[in-house]
């Protein structure tokens, strides 16, 4: 046997497309070329594989060696290769035998002394190798996201020579990941019985986890619009396996990786407003995902959002509409998930104390008209709810907070309601196309009439009008109500308040 060939797969966005590691020996001086990798990568794999192989206690072959990575138009970067390049070197010298390779599937980068060493991505190339049914071998550090996926769909282990030995079949040196153990529950999260005081905010809170409805929040600083936003995932309902694993697959595939204590847990992102359009949407000469695709099916949160760059923030409208982002880069294209709650927040003027009753606030009227002014038209207009937080008072902070909802109470209102949605339309009311809303987002007269004059009054246009239409709907949903009343709507009038003060501060 001079030829053999070890299944491996690459990484692409989410996707961990099959790579075919063919290794050949020929006679001539020895020498070992790799075709199909990126230059910069090929001579550190070089190093690294023939180090390897010499202290596993294996031969490195003296004579002309040539590994092609194929297919070869597919972005390729180093280390994870490693292990599938040394063991098809060991397939096709012989030392290994080259037939027990094809069941399985190997990604790994050697370190010089053949310690396997982390990769990226390794959920997504789990699956997938999975769905090809064959296991996939990887480091042991990668076995809390391999254990992820179906039970026997991995093996781990910590040397080349386990990999290698168990292969040979003299000694079984690889296993089955163990699942860390994670005690699943939303106490984990931060708790909205925390919060003291902020009824409305609260119910605004409820509402927005309830429709999937986004949210800004404009308060002075220090009226806990941040210590809000952050109990928002506690409030949605728990995420099903599937919705689990795609956050997880996304974790896998960032730096950090994938960490047991976040399984289930829905993520809160919060970016600071100095955060560049690559790291906001995602990016990169390789496709890398972005703040608002680590916050899929969680919270993306933005604070002080006019001090955003607004063509950060035009970016923003393609995933609030589509729950996805498509990166394109020269050479390639790669697409991200970015489902998530959309919640903001601003102070009401340059100072913060606009309104405040101390009456701290100098700003004049064009100082305030000029600060708002900078958050996009088209952005704001994609907001479902604005409102105000106020600060709060001493009275309330000295009081004592046992009688708070616990988040898990609000959620299971929150679930409720959200059951209801997904009967009448199969999606949560955020989501309503318009003709959606005109067909499921039915009121009575009394709810016509109020909507009839709120349009008039706060000259409100067809999309601010479907807006509150699908707030009401949560609103009724929330209360259980098959039609939608004139308490529903007032109620969410009263969320549009941007419209009413913005002209007028
Ligand atoms: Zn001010």
């Amino acid at each position: 046997m001079t030829l053999a060939t070890v299944h491996s797969r690459a990484q692409t966005g989410l996707a961990a497309p099959e790579v075919a590691v063919e290794v050949d020996l020929a006679g001539g001086l020895p020498a070992l070329a790799i075709v199909g990798l990126p230059e910069t990568e090929v001579k550190e794999s070089k190093d690294r594989v023939r180090a390897a192989i010499a202290n596993s206690g294996y031969e490195f072959p003296t004579r002309r060696i040539t590994v092609n990575l194929a297919p070869a138009d597919l972005p390729k970067e180093g280390g994870r290769f490693d292990l599938a390049i040394a063991l098809g070197i060991l397939a096709a010298s012989g030392q290994i035998p080259a037939a027990a390779l094809s069941d399985y599937e190997f990604l790994g980068e050697l370190s010089l002394s053949g310690a396997l060493r982390s990769v990226r991505g390794a959920l997504p190339a789990t699956l997938a190798a999975s769905r090809r049914s064959r296991r996939l071998v990887l480091p042991a550090v990668n076995g809390d996201e391999a254990a992820l996926a179906a039970d026997d769909a991995a093996l781990t282990a910590v040397h080349l020579s386990d990999v290698a030995q168990s292969l040979v079949g003299d000694e079984v040196l690889w296993r089955a990941p163990e699942a860390a153990t994670v005690e699943a529950g939303d106490d984990r999260l931060a708790d909205i019985a925390d919060v003291r005081g902020q009824p409305q905010a609260k119910r605004a809170l409820e509402i927005a986890a309830a429709g999937g409805h986004s949210l800004l929040m404009i308060g002075p600083p220090g009226a806990g619009k941040t210590m809000l936003a952050s109990r928002l995932p506690g409030l949605l309902p728990p995420m099903t396996r599937e919705q689990a694993l795609e956050v997880a697959a996304i974790a896998s595939i960032t730096p950090n990786g994938f960490q047991a204590a976040q399984w289930g847990r829905r993520p809160f992102r919060a970016p600071h407003h100095t955060a560049s359009g690559v790291a906001l949407v995602g990016g990169g000469s390789t496709p890398k995902p972005g703040e608002i695709t680590l916050a899929h099916r969680g919270v993306l949160f933005l604070d002080e959002l006019p001090e955003f760059d607004r063509k950060v923030l035009e970016v923003l409208r393609e995933p609030l509409e589509s729950g996805q982002i498509v990166i394109s880069r020269a050479a390639r294209q790669a697409e991200f998930p970015a489902s998530f709650l959309f919640v903001a927040a601003m102070n009401p003027c340059p100072c913060g104390y606009f309104g405040d009753a101390s009456g701290r606030c100098h700003c004049t009227h064009e100082r305030i008209t000029r600060y708002r002014s900078r958050l996009s038209g088209p952005l704001l207009d994609r907001i479902d709810m604005h409102l105000h937080v106020a600060p709060i008072t001493k009275k309330v902070l000295m009081a004592p907070a046992e009688s708070n909802e616990r988040s898990s109470t609000v959620q299971a209102r929150v679930i409720g309601a959200r059951q209801s949605a997904m009967v009448r339309s199969g999606d949560c009311n955020a989501a309503l196309t318009a003709a959606a809303v005109d067909q499921h987002c039915v009121c009575t007269p009394d709810a016509e009439r109020l909507l009839s004059r709120a349009i008039d009054q706060l000259g409100l246009s067809a999309r601010g009008y479907h807006r509150i239409l699908r707030v009401a709907r949560t609103i009724a949903d929330l209360a259980d109500a098959p039609t939608i009343e004139a308490a529903h709507v007032a109620e969410a009038i009263g969320f549009r308040q941007l419209e009413r003060n913005i002209s007028t501060p």
